[in-house]
């Protein structure tokens, strides 16, 4: 196995708790050097006492963080809904059936359109840091559809969701579709997935039918998690928090027992505010979630309809901006934070051991991702131990 130091580090993020008496909350280090080794890392620490190791590379002084764990992104789907998002720019509101719209073009496409389509913004993330992805289904809603849908997200990453408790499509009752969803389609979809996710909002699944959906889930093997309070107050967070899945995500519109339940059952709060930007709706507010001790986590939500951005850095400039987060909460929200939505300890921090997973920056410390908004500051990035991006 072949060794790489990688020196010049002016800034390291690591999240590794035993830096953050001197590091802070990222548990940084200055004038830092990272051994690779293989897919894993081997060292981490000061420059001046790092191992030798087979190759160099000298960053000059750059920051370096681990790759961004977008926990949270929709990128199986036909078409595009450009005129949708101007229209609503021009005063339409926001609804979840625009959905309906995505699920008629996702059904004309093949499977080659819908891998090249994903694949396409899987390779965009990657120019803008991010490692690790997961990958809903959600626009087939049929047994076929969701099926082919999570096929292809399963080509993409090992985290991709069953969603096809998205919404209810036409021509079908409620019930008539949640037996649908629990039964022949989750048999279908449970060999792609690790997850099972569901909308749970007016105009989606009620409570009783996220629950039941889950239930039927997790007797297949597949781990919860929940699209839940995005368009308004609702009973999905509080359901997340009482089945004590790893996450829930949108948490827009919460009361003071909302936060409790998520203090108390450890559900990270997964904030998207892509979509907050694209519907132009109020931001979920972070500083209310982190100051009662609910572990947040940032993703894109990268989807065709309310959110079409594929980019971590502009999710982490928006939080910092719109939501009362601080430059470091929100790299970490975006990092280690995506990795606990995930339940995953390998990625979002640079220890050694865990995978070798990250991004240089081409600026000194990783506030310039919020202070330096919508700059392409990615120089290079590193996955499993290999440079796959950029010179550095
Ligand atoms: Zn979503």
């Amino acid at each position: 196995m072949t060794s790489t130091v990688i020196t010049g580090i002016g800034e390291l993020v690591t999240n590794d708790p035993a830096h953050q008496e001197a590091g802070g909350l990222l548990g940084t280090l200055e004038r830092a050097a990272v051994v690779v080794e293989g897919s894993r890392v081997a060292w981490v620490g000061p420059a001046a006492e790092a191992p030798a190791a087979d190759a160099q590379v000298d960053v000059g002084g750059r920051a370096v963080l681990p790759g961004f764990v977008d926990s949270h992104s929709h990128l199986v789907f036909g078409g595009d809904r450009a005129g949708e998002f101007a229209a609503r720019m021009a005063g339409t509101p926001y609804a979840a059936g625009g959905i309906r719209t995505t699920v008629a073009a996702t059904r004309a496409a093949t499977d080659e359109q819908l891998l090249s389509g994903a694949r396409r913004l899987v390779e965009e993330m990657l120019r803008q840091g991010t490692t690790t992805v997961e990958v809903k289904s959600g626009y087939g809603l049929t047994v076929r559809d969701e099926a082919r849908s999570l096929a292809v997200a399963r080509l993409l990453t090992e985290e991709a969701t069953y969603l096809g408790a998205h919404v209810v499509p036409d021509g079908t009752t409620p019930e008539e579709y949640v037996a649908l969803v629990t039964g022949p389609m989750l048999a279908a979809a449970v060999e792609h997935a690790r997850w099972i996710d569901v909308f749970c909002e007016r105009g989606a699944f009620d409570a009783d039918q996220a629950r039941t959906v889950l239930r039927a889930g997790a007797a297949a093997g597949l781990r919860g998690r929940l699209h839940a309070n995005q368009l308004g107050p609702g009973p999905g967070v509080r359901l997340a928090a009482e089945l004590g899945l790893v996450a829930v995500d949108h948490c827009t519109h919460l009361d003071d027992a909302d936060v409790a339940a998520l203090r108390d059952s450890g559900t990270v709060a997964t904030l998207l505010p892509g979509v907050e930007f694209s519907t132009r709706q109020p931001y979920p507010d972070a500083r209310r979630l982190l100051d009662a001790g609910v572990t947040v986590a940032l993703a894109s939500d990268c989807n065709p309809g309310s959110s079409f951005t594929s980019s971590m850095p502009f999710c982490v400039a928006l939080a910092v901006r719109e939501m009362g987060m601080t430059p470091a909460e929100a790299v970490r929200a975006a990092t280690a934070g995506g990795a606990r939505a995930l339940d995953r300890d390998d990625v979002g921090v640079l220890v050694p051991g865990r995978r070798a997973d990250l991004v240089v920056l081409d600026a000194p410390s990783h506030v310039h991702l919020a202070y330096r908004p919508g700059v392409p500051l990615v120089a290079g990035v590193w996955q499993r131990g290999r440079p796959v991006l950029g010179a550095v």
